[in-house]
């Protein structure tokens, strides 16, 4: 893959006031204008470099977007007051009444919630599918499909979507493939791909702080631009507008984005092949074992890895809730929702970030009651950290311990 988002992201110049190496932070919620003739074309959306009011734009907002479409490689992007913010304008954007999408059934617990049970207020059909199956994902399409909608690595299964097949599929039925990249930055590329949006909650690895909700959608300037106007933008007249103060502080963390994707890719892949080699089962997609592993590998940056995100199945929801407890006890991380964090987060996603889903399809999709999610963190010493995990599932019995074996 010849774009490299790092060095991108590196080549962006802005200054602040007085020469400042960080640009200044955009303090107002609105400008003022010299002439009233300005403002009326500011309003219209035809003025480059006028703000008008910061539900629209605003100086700090704008930097973090032209940061985040130099991370996807698209024209440009436009940032939001969280992940779902993107993902449900985006969605109310592209579809109406009377419109139909196709949407992998692994996704975002809110997500899912949002296309099953709130899209069918506004009579707007959703098709769930097995993204991994491309035939499933064509016969879906329909005469009124708008888009097709996927995660390039998904919450929380980790199953790997074909993006350069999924656009393929979408290019023919001529509607775009929108695709949330949350689990993946760096390491997949979706709009190099053949993705026409992408999507990212900025609440996770991109901030990395979990200090800040936030999130993205890039695309092209025709696009994000209509989601901004006045009169019919989603975007805009939802208003999940991002704050300029948290936008500066997710620009400066985004610097080192490069450095902790590959560590944490380093050490959840280090984690998995030990836990696999262990007799545990294991869900990483850098594992060969793993069913999308091939297709991961032909559409990575192979230097940011796999990813941070494994699942482990702990038996049972007993045994994955006192691992959970034990672990935190011993300080090799915390027990919570989210991802991105320098220390390692787990839950059981079947009780909390996928409890949307309800329990016979969360069956069918493979979501079993010992499931536990792992953010893996930063640690520096990940032996260390592996033979601590590996202790606390040996009290528990999920592992036998070696001696008692021989
Ligand atoms: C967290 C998450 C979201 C939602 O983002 P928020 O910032 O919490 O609104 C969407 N998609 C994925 C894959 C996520 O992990």
């Amino acid at each position: 893959m010849g774009y490299r988002p790092a060095d991108a992201i590196q080549d962006l110049q802005y200054f602040g006031e007085y020469g400042g190496v960080n640009p200044s932070i955009s303090d107002s919620s609105t400008y003022t204008f010299l002439s009233a003739k300005t403002m009326f074309d500011t309003f219209e959306g035809n003025t480059e470099g006028c703000y008008l009011y910061s539900r629209h734009s605003s100086p700090s907002n704008l930097y973090l977007g032209e940061a985040l479409a130099a991370l996807e490689g698209t024209e440009t992007a436009n940032v939001t007051a969280s992940g779902m913010g993107a993902i449900t304008a985006v969605i109310l954007q592209l579809c109406s009444t009377g419109d139909h999408l196709i949407s992998s059934r692994t996704i975002y617990g809110g997500t899912y919630a949002f296309l099953k049970n709130f899209l069918c207020r506004f009579g707007i059909e959703v098709s769930f599918v097995d993204i991994t199956n491309p035939k499933a994902v064509q016969e879906a399409v329909q005469s009124n499909t708008r888009m097709i909608y996927c995660e390039s690595v998904s919450n929380p299964l980790l199953e790997v979507a074909d993006l350069p097949t999924l656009s393929k599929i979408a290019d023919e039925a001529g509607v775009p493939l929108v695709v949330d990249n949350t689990f993946s930055p760096l390491s997949i590329s979706p709009a190099k791909l053949g993705a026409r949006i992408v999507i990212h909650s900025l609440t996770k690895f991109i901030n990395g702080s979990s200090d800040a909700v936030a999130g993205v959608v890039c695309a092209d300037k025709e696009f994000c631009l209509a989601l901004k106007d006045v009169n019919d933008g989603a975007g805009m007249l939802l208003g999940s507008t991002l704050d300029s103060i948290r936008a500066a502080s997710i620009l400066k963390n985004m610097r080192t984005l490069h450095l902790r994707m590959a560590k944490h890719s380093y050490n959840a892949h280090y984690l998995a092949e030990r836990f696999e080699a262990d007799g545990l089962r294991v869900v990483y997609p850098g594992l060969s074992s793993h069913p999308g592993h091939e297709a991961f590998t032909k559409q990575m940056r192979a230097e940011y890895g796999y990813g941070g995100m494994l699942t482990l199945d702990a038996g049972s929801l007993d045994k994955a809730n006192a691992l959970m407890e034990m672990m935190q006890g011993e300080n090799l991380g915390y027990l919570a929702v989210s991802l991105g964090f320098y220390k390692t987060l787990f839950s059981a996603p079947g009780t909390s970030t996928s409890s949307e889903i309800p329990e016979d399809e969360q069956r069918e999709m493979g979501l079993s009651d010992g499931l536990i999610r792992f953010s893996i963190g930063l640690d520096q010493n990940i032996e260390r950290t592996y033979h601590k995990m590996k202790e606390c599932m040996e009290k528990l019995g999920i592992l036998t311990p070696v001696n008692a074996m021989r």
